[in-house]
């Protein structure tokens, strides 16, 4: 066993890296990805889905039970701790018969706070390490209240794991990265290590770097990337895994940067910066406060002369002139109808509270 794994608690090694299949296949297969992954050095994690939470009826379900031996054994091989998915009870009962290191609660499973819930008793009173991956929708407190279930059961570390959240059209993902929601899940939990699961976001392997570096620039504490000893024939997510040895090529050519520094030069340019962006939005602060005065002097004018708030011809005017303006200056469109979508709607609860004083709005 190598020293990384002796000496630091499960989890708390930067950057921790978890790999292997999506599934276990074969004895040979989980034992090769993971003999080729060790030799890398840089895997804290072994992990190989033995029950698969598919889609649709009809895909592959996972190898089950017969694969935790196999699972247990490379484990034991290559010194790596090992993990993989429960999504009941059950499975929570088999992982531990079989010596299986930790856990992870899949984002089909973190959904369902009976299934959370079985689960979180099923390991009452251990250390088992648990690892709960969001919810397949962008819900703060379903994936709050997973680990708030999982906490109040058991004594054993715990991680996060943003795989990005699906949606109907999901553009060039699979799933929506959405980074403010675990940027506030950091925000609530700083304790908790968050580590980016780029195979699940992406779908594809031509993005992983490219998400990859991404959550690490937002201070991620590691990655879980799905790797395969022959990714065109895996028997699930095919077109997202990479071998071990693309893996260790990505995972060396990502930059690793420092979350704080004390150098000075670094500090005086980052307290300058700083400084102006309080300024900015001050001044931001100041520009809405007198819309918004403006907002009341139009609701006063309408109601005078027996007029509706909302006029959608004009309100499509200033979108499309704050989008014009603003993609010129640099903007993301995405942003912009955010922007002033919530100007907007602020706007009319002003003009609203000029018309209708007496109503709480
Ligand atoms: C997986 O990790 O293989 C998996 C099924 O992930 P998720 O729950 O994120 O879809
Ligand atoms: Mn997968």
């Amino acid at each position: 066993m190598s020293e990384r794994h002796l000496h630091t608690p499960l989890f708390y090694h930067k950057p921790f890296i978890i790999s292997g299949p999506c599934s276990a296949e074969t004895e040979d297969q989980l034992m090769e990805t993971a003999q080729k992954l060790a030799k890398t050095g840089k895997i804290n994690l072994l992990r190989a889905g033995i029950w698969k939470p598919r889609t649709k009826p009809g895909q592959f379900e996972g190898v089950g039970e017969k694969g935790l031996p196999w699972l247990a054994s490379a484990g034991k091989e290559t010194g790596i701790p090992t993990t993989t998915e429960v999504g009941n009870a059950k499975h929570v009962e088999l992982i531990s018969k079989y010596g299986i290191s930790s856990v992870w609660i899949g984002a089909r499973t973190t959904v369902n706070p009976f299934l959370v819930e079985e689960i979180a008793q099923a390991l009452r009173g251990t250390t088992m390490p648990v690892i709960i991956k969001n919810p397949v929708n962008p819900d703060l407190e379903l994936w709050t209240g997973a680990l708030e279930r999982v906490r109040s059961y058991t004594s054993g570390p715990i991680a996060l794991i943003h795989r990005g959240f699906s949606a109907q059209h999901t553009g060039k993902y699979r799933n929506q990265p959405m980074w403010q929601i675990p940027i506030e899940m950091k925000r609530r939990f700083p304790e908790i290590p968050l580590i980016c699961d780029p195979s699940h976001i992406c779908g594809n392997r031509q993005l992983l770097a490219y998400v990859a570096q991404r959550s690490i620039d937002l201070n991620f504490d590691g990655l879980m990337l799905e790797s395969h000893i022959d990714p065109d024939n895996a028997w699930s997510d095919a077109a997202q895994q990479i071998t071990p040895e693309q893996l260790d090529l990505m995972l060396a050519q990502l930059i690793w940067r420092k979350p704080a520094s004390n150098h000075t030069p670094f500090l005086d340019d980052l307290v300058r910066l700083r400084a102006e962006i309080d300024q900015t939005d001050d001044d931001l602060m100041q520009l809405l406060a007198d819309r918004m005065k403006l907002a009341d002097k139009i609701g006063a004018l309408k109601k005078e002369h027996g007029i509706t708030i909302l006029q959608t011809e004009r309100w499509n005017e200033i979108l499309n002139r704050c989008l014009e303006k603003g993609i010129q200056m640099g903007l993301h469109a995405d942003f912009i109808k955010n922007y002033i979508n919530a100007v907007h709607m602020e706007s009319i609860r002003h003009q609203n509270s000029v018309m209708n004083p007496t109503e709480n709005s």
